[in-house]
């Protein structure tokens, strides 16, 4: 199984037949896409972030270090609520 080609496939999918996407996969492999994905969802929210408080936000340039300040708090937001042992 190739993790990518699984995730690629999870987004290219309609989520009606998501079911096809995952089919014949094991348990372990299924908990390494999720892990993947779980992780990616947490730096994406970071990276989001980061752009909105750069001026993405709709007033302004909040300037790099206030950004990467909210960025590493909207990650550990988004850990929590994923159940991340460690925020
Ligand atoms: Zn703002």
């Amino acid at each position: 199984m190739d993790v990518e080609e699984v995730i690629d496939k999870m987004l290219k999918t309609s989520r009606n037949d998501m079911a096809y996407a995952v089919e014949g996969l094991q348990p372990e492999q299924l908990a390494m896409v999720s892990s993947v994905l779980m992780f990616r969802a947490a730096l994406y929210a970071e990276l989001a972030a980061y752009a909105d408080y750069r001026g993405g936000c709709g007033c302004g340039d909040h300037g790099h270090e206030e950004a990467l300040q909210r960025a590493h708090g909207h990650m550990r937001l988004v850990r929590r609520t994923l159940g991340f042992s460690i925020p």
